[in-house]
């Protein structure tokens, strides 16, 4: 990132850009009225902890799933299809919209405390009968309102679908067209992360399939 970001907190102690606060704000109270009590579980994610989970997953120490959300097996896996299994639910570090700020992941605070459960950011509590469905019903129909989309959706790339994660689009779209593969590469190779060769040698498929369909510059 060449400039430091300009981050801030929301309400619910999260940190995002602050150029997406007052919209986030809006929405949230929107959704308030909506009957849903939308809170965000991750706003920004620093590369460091982004490297952090990338290499937990790349040890075996946290499962890794099919974008179905089926579990595969670690020892199976040849260290590409390692890669490209992390890559099914979790960003290559460097090259995660979370980096920006301008993402948020967000789920219903209440309905999840009254299902018992704790949030998994899995798409059954966003379907029908899940404790999320009311805000992702809300979300596909007002968060263009509020600036916010929907970006990792079926038939774009190869990531799985998250109903979820919302970009403020306005404002990553300054850090999108920074987005290249050549700065990918270079953020990479800087990187303390584990399995970096296999990533390198597999870059321009991971940047064709898993980075680039999901910048809207
Ligand atoms: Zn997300």
């Amino acid at each position: 990132m060449p400039t430091p970001l300009p981050l801030i907190e929301t309400i619910d102690g999260q940190t995002v850009h602050r150029d997406i606060l007052a919209d986030l704000t809006a929405m949230q109270k929107a959704a308030r009225s909506f009957g849903v009590d939308m809170s965000v579980a991750s706003g920004f994610r620093s590369i460091e902890r982004q490297t952090v989970i990338w290499n937990a997953k790349w040890q075996g120490l946290k499962p890794l799933y099919d974008t179905d959300g089926v579990e595969l097996d670690f020892n199976a896996l040849s260290t590409t299809q390692r890669v490209f299994a992390i890559l099914n639910w979790s960003a290559l570090p460097g090259a995660s919209r979370h980096h920006w700020g301008t993402d948020v992941d967000v789920y219903d605070a209440d309905a999840i405390k009254e299902s018992g459960n704790s949030l998994q950011l899995i798409d059954k509590e966003y379907l029908p009968g899940g404790p999320c469905e009311g805000l992702y019903e809300f979300l596909k129909l007002h968060a263009n309102d509020y600036g916010f989309s929907h970006v990792y959706t079926h038939g774009r790339g190869k990531i799985a679908e998250e109903k979820w994660h919302l970009s403020h689009l306005r404002t990553a779209h300054f850090y999108e067209q920074q987005t290249t593969l050549s700065n990918v590469q270079t953020l990479i190779s800087s990187l303390d992360i584990l399995g970096k060769s296999v990533v390198l040698d597999n870059l321009e498929p991971i940047f064709k399939d898993y980075i680039a369909p999901y910048l809207t510059h």
